[in-house]
């Protein structure tokens, strides 16, 4: 535990999916512990977290992957993840809505990525540097099961264990152009994913996320964003329950490589290992 930051397991980086449902409160079995936490960061002062708990096992949370107006996004990221490294996380679970690239996917289609795609421009995002970050199952092998199994008890619509996750930069969505460039090369396209699967890594927590279609990406069919808004508001409980249940359902102990998969640099010249 760092400064005034609570120790704890696990983490849920919230995105759009719960944005609307206040989570985690009156979630059958979850309780807020303490609220509007604010912790001084290296990257500035974070945004706030909830402390929370499900089934005996604490967590922290925060909104929308931290993202607020007048902050950058890859500030809000460090904030967040140096925030978790802070508190000792071992296990994130994130969740967003995200457009298809893949034909065959439609709106409130569940998918729960096994690879990533980074095409946004955020490179320098890291904490210290001191790590050699292998990015194989980088979307935790161990987490997607719990995912899916967590997934399958609420949801009765299509749900895909596995997918390519394009992160682009936003905030405004893609070209036709730019998701026929993709077609092939991944399955969704969204904004959250990245810098968050590498700040993970670097801080030697597990990671996997959970999409939900909300649109059609550019080009392949003609989308309605009154179907999006519904899907906003309409799903927020099913995404928090999917969640909750997976945490509930996930030791702290681990059985996947992901530590193993996080290497002092060997570039020792360019990096020093102080911590923040
Ligand atoms: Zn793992």
């Amino acid at each position: 535990m760092a400064g005034n930051v609570p120790s704890v397991d696990f983490a849920i980086i919230g995105g759009s999916g719960t944005l609307s449902s206040d989570f985690p409160k009156n979630f059958a079995g979850a309780n807020v512990l303490a609220d509007n936490l604010f912790f001084n960061t290296p990257y500035g002062k974070s945004p706030a977290f909830r402390l929370c708990t499900v089934a005996d096992k604490n967590f922290l949370t925060c909104k929308m992957h931290g993202w607020r107006s007048g902050v950058t996004r890859a500030d809000s990221s460090r904030q967040v993840f140096w925030t978790l490294r802070a508190a000792g996380v071992k296990r994130i679970l994130s969740e967003g809505g995200v457009g298809t690239v893949n034909r065959l996917l439609n709106p409130r289609d569940l998918l729960i990525p096994d690879d990533y795609l980074d095409m946004s421009t955020r490179k320098d995002v890291q904490l210290d540097g001191r790590y050699l970050l292998i990015m194989r199952d980088a979307l935790c092998p161990e987490l997607r099961g719990k995912l899916l199994a967590a997934a399958k008890k609420f949801f009765t619509g299509r749900i895909f264990e596995r997918g390519i996750y394009a992160v682009t930069d936003g905030r405004h969505f893609e070209s036709p152009a730019e998701i026929s460039m993709l077609n092939g090369h991944a399955d969704i396209v969204g904004q959250s994913l990245a810098p968050e699967v590498y700040l993970a890594r670097e801080i030697g927590a597990c990671y996997a996320n959970l999409s939900f279609v909300v649109n059609y990406g550019e080009g392949i069919r003609v989308w309605s964003h009154e179907v999006m808004r519904e899907i906003f508001f309409d799903d927020a409980r099913l995404i928090g329950n999917i969640l909750l249940d997976a945490i509930t359902n996930t030791a702290a102990e681990r059985s996947c490589q992901c530590r193993e998969l996080r290497k002092e640099t060997l570039l020792t010249e360019i990096y020093d290992s102080k911590e923040d």
